[in-house]
């Protein structure tokens, strides 16, 4: 077997049988921005249909700079910049470009799926290392786990699952990380990196000491609620995009040209800064509705989910508690446990909560029954 294939998706299959509230897979419910769908009908009567250049539009790769110089400060080329069909694409090819057989990549676990499965693919080993209890990276272990094999190690700040965001110490072991290992690569997934509350997000763009050896990866999926169009993108420095579009090239040669014109039109009509506080208002009206719950509600500090204990309502395991709560309580959650490599469980499940109030409040009448 190259490869478990455990999907996180097996564990909504039920909430459909049961019609269960879908709490459980990170998409949004409601309806994506007007100007947005405008600019996707408008560009869709233009000449936008054929083969788009290898690298994506450059116009979009402009935008992309202009954003990452806004939000960042940090100026790129946009040569620098690869349109890819989602965050997944661009892990994937990264991976399959960068790394080689007999190599390691180091994942941090509680990790999302999309990782493990390229770095088989490759031929390599994936070192899946435990955050610490409250989800920070072990620099200790981590450290440990380093050998003359490493070449990846994969950061994904603010976190899926645990809504976790990286602390400025977080920031100076890695350099210090990088600094000892100077083979080392970092692949940085920040699809989260406007949905971030009172923290504020840091990127690995604003990391002098380290960008240059960084692939950062973003979903505009998750930025403007089309998860469905697959478009996302990465920046990493010319001399590793040279590798990364040798295998871009025969994966997929180019990105959906119309999404494409559709999203350099709207990045002048949108700001992302207004993302955070959206999705803030959805994450305090949840927190609220499940104060007097009997989930302990850990922090969330970016991202779209909140992670709950329900160590007080039952002693089964997170997976069983899932299924119990899609199917007798009619709400669907994922077990942490499945983003474990050992299926460790710490009695803790995760919630999205990129949804309508309407949708939430249904949920949250259905949680504080039980
Ligand atoms: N990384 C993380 C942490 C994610 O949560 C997701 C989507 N759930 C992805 C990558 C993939 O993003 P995309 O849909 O743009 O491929």
């Amino acid at each position: 077997m190259l490869f478990r294939s455990v999907s996180q998706s097996r564990y909504s299959r039920p909430l459909q049988e049961h019609g269960a509230i879908n709490l459980a897979q990170g998409f949004p419910n409601f309806p994506i921005d007007p100007l947005l769908q405008e600019q996707l009908l408008r560009v869709a009567q233009e000449n936008v249909h054929q083969y788009a250049p290898l690298q994506g539009l450059p116009l979009l790769r402009q935008k992309i700079s202009d954003l990452v110089k806004q939000q960042y400060g940090r100026s790129i080329e946009s040569s620098e910049v690869l349109i890819t069909a989602g965050a997944t694409q661009g892990i994937f090819t990264t991976i399959q470009a960068l790394v080689f057989p007999g190599e390691e990549v180091l994942i941090l676990d509680p990790s999302y799926d999309c990782y493990e499965a390229p770095v088989h693919l490759a031929g390599a080993r994936a070192v899946r290392i435990p955050l610490t209890e409250t989800f920070e990276p072990d620099w200790e272990r981590i450290h440990d786990n380093i050998s003359d094999n490493t070449k990846l190690l994969i950061i994904n700040n603010p976190h899926n699952p645990s809504g976790k965001v990286w602390s400025e110490s977080d920031f100076v072991a890695l350099e210090a990380l990088m600094q000892r290992y100077p083979k080392l690569l970092l692949l940085s997934d920040e699809v989260y990196e406007f949905i971030a509350y009172e923290k504020g997000h840091q990127s690995i763009h604003q990391r002098s000491a380290i960008k240059d050896r960084a692939i950062i990866v973003s979903s505009f999926g998750k930025t403007f609620h089309i998860t469905g169009w697959k478009i996302g993108y990465l920046v990493c420095p010319s001399k590793l995009m040279d590798e990364i579009l040798k295998v871009h090239q025969f994966l997929v040669f180019c990105v959906n040209s119309v999404a494409q014109a559709a999203l350099a039109s709207y990045l002048d009509l949108v700001d992302v800064k207004l993302l955070g506080p959206f999705y803030q208002q959805k994450r305090d009206f949840f927190r609220a509705g499940l104060k007097d719950s009997r989930f302990e509600l850990l922090p969330s500090e970016g991202s779209y989910f909140q992670v709950a204990k329900f160590t007080e309502i039952s002693a089964k395991s997170d997976v069983e508690f899932c299924r119990e709560l899609t199917i007798n309580h009619g709400v669907a959650a994922i077990p942490i446990s499945v983003f474990n490599a050992d299926a460790k469980d710490q009695g803790i499940i995760r919630f999205c909560f990129a949804k309508t109030n309407e949708t939430l409040q249904q949920a949250i009448d259905k949680l504080c029954k039980i």
